[in-house]
């Protein structure tokens, strides 16, 4: 039986090193004074189809969606964002929080996209939503977050790709501007960007057919038809950008391809040292409608996603992942049954007192048993024999510096301790 077509699993090691990344992404958001949440996999499809929008090629072409028993439309998240703020209209959590709300997330999402290098059906998202603040020193913020937990992963040589896409009257006069350009080139044009044509010419930029982006090369800039109050803001950040040494590279041609964006919008990018390049490791923006359009009150927000995944891809590509932080710590090694017996309710003691301790439960040689503690990376081994049963006693050897010493069993966690205490 194979797993469906662009899911994965992940091993014991790999499972390791996705916490990891996960972890240290929560401490940063934390460390911003994010909070995490947690929504439903499974939301009404209505929520996607308005909140994402149905020019995007997520809710167009890449939604798992579904009757349920009751024939109900049900899909499965493609993003987070719209999961969130209907959470939050919902709970009316703008009325009881201080704004702006600072919410984190990460778990699994579901695109039907094709699969091929860094990209999956089933994979996962870290991201943050920002929802009540509309300065332009929020949006600044939310991307030195990002930078940090980029910086905070080891990723130094990341690419920041930014741009504005304006405010309504902005990318109504742009969207006019496209119509007029492509206008007689779409009847050549392939038939995805005919309907984006007609849906939302912004679309058309993110076509990846090589005639169309040959065809896009020469389309207005968006930098053009940004009202002044746009212009101003995007300058604002520009500035503070630099001011903070966040290196950027203003890209006129993003346009992210979720509906829900206004203003600033940006990506990441990074290229492995081996030359592989996954597409976006995270991108986000500035959205000032959502709130209003799931039912909740003018509330301007913005959010970015990290694809897991490709962190870990490039992480491991430049042998930057995290260390495991779950090894196997104290591995005993009981000789016969009674020493068996014996070392059950020690291991259960040292495991309460929060010591990762693995046991050897066949009835094997003690070189093998050291074997497999070597397998497991185990710092300490116990051994225990019949001797040191009827002696109380058990020995402790350190596997890095091969010394062993043997310690009364009643004080076998307290030597753990104490061995703590000295390497803080
Ligand atoms: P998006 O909101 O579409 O820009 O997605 C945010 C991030 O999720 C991207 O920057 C990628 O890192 C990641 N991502 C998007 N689509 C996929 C996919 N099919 N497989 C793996 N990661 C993805």
């Amino acid at each position: 039986m194979q797993n469906v077509k662009g899911t994965h699993d992940l091993l014991p090691e790999e499972a390791s090193s996705f916490e990891s990344i996960e972890n240290l992404l929560k401490k940063v958001a934390s460390l911003f004074a994010y909070k995490e949440v947690r929504t439903p996999v499974i939301e009404p499809s209505e929520l996607f189809i308005r909140g994402v929008g149905n020019s995007s090629d997520v809710v167009r072409k890449e939604m798992y969606t579904f009757l349920d028993k009751a024939d109900r439309s049900i899909s499965l998240r493609p993003e987070f964002t719209a999961g969130i703020i209907r959470m939050l209209v919902n709970n009316k959590t703008y009325a009881t929080e201080e704004l702006p709300l600072k919410y984190y997330y990460v778990g699994p999402v579901f695109r039907y996209d094709r699969p091929q290098l860094g990209r999956y059906r089933q994979f996962n998202q870290f991201g943050v939503e920002s929802v009540g603040n509309n300065s332009y020193f929020n949006d600044v913020e939310v991307i030195m977050m990002a930078y940090s937990m980029l910086i905070t992963l080891g990723l130094t040589n990341v690419k920041l790709k930014i741009n504005s896409i304006g405010d309504d009257a902005s990318r109504n006069n742009y969207r006019q501007a496209l119509k007029d350009y492509f206008a007689p080139h779409i009847e050549h044009m392939c038939e995805d960007c005919k309907q984006r044509y007609e849906l939302n010419p912004l679309r058309i930029l993110d076509c990846k057919v090589e005639e169309d982006i040959k065809i896009a090369e020469n389309a207005p800039i968006v930098s053009e038809y940004l009202s002044k109050e746009s212009e101003e803001r995007f300058n604002n950040i520009l500035a503070l950008l630099t001011e903070y040494e966040i290196p950027y590279e203003v890209d006129p041609y993003l346009v992210r391809g979720l509906d829900y964006y206004s203003e600033t919008v940006f990506e990441f990018h990074y290229v492995s040292s081996n030359g592989n390049n996954y597409g976006a490791i995270g991108g986000g923006g500035h959205y000032h409608k959502l709130v209003k359009e799931l039912g909740g009150p003018d509330l301007p927000g913005i959010g970015f996603s990290f694809g897991v995944e490709r962190l870990y891809n490039v992480l491991k590509d430049d042998n930057l992942l995290p260390e495991d932080e779950d090894k196997v710590f104290i591995y005993i090694m009981p000789m016969g049954l009674a020493a068996r017996k014996y070392a059950l309710s020690l291991a259960s003691d040292l495991r309460m007192s929060g010591y990762i301790t693995d046991y050897c439960f066949d009835d094997c040689k003690l070189s093998s048993m050291f074997k497999r503690a070597e397998k497991k990376q185990a710092k300490y081994a116990l051994i225990i024999g019949d001797n040191e049963v009827n002696n109380e006693k058990v020995v402790i050897k350190d596997l890095n510096k091969q010394e062993q010493i043997e310690v009364p069993a009643a004080e076998v966690v307290d030597f753990f301790d104490k061995l703590a205490d000295t390497e803080e």
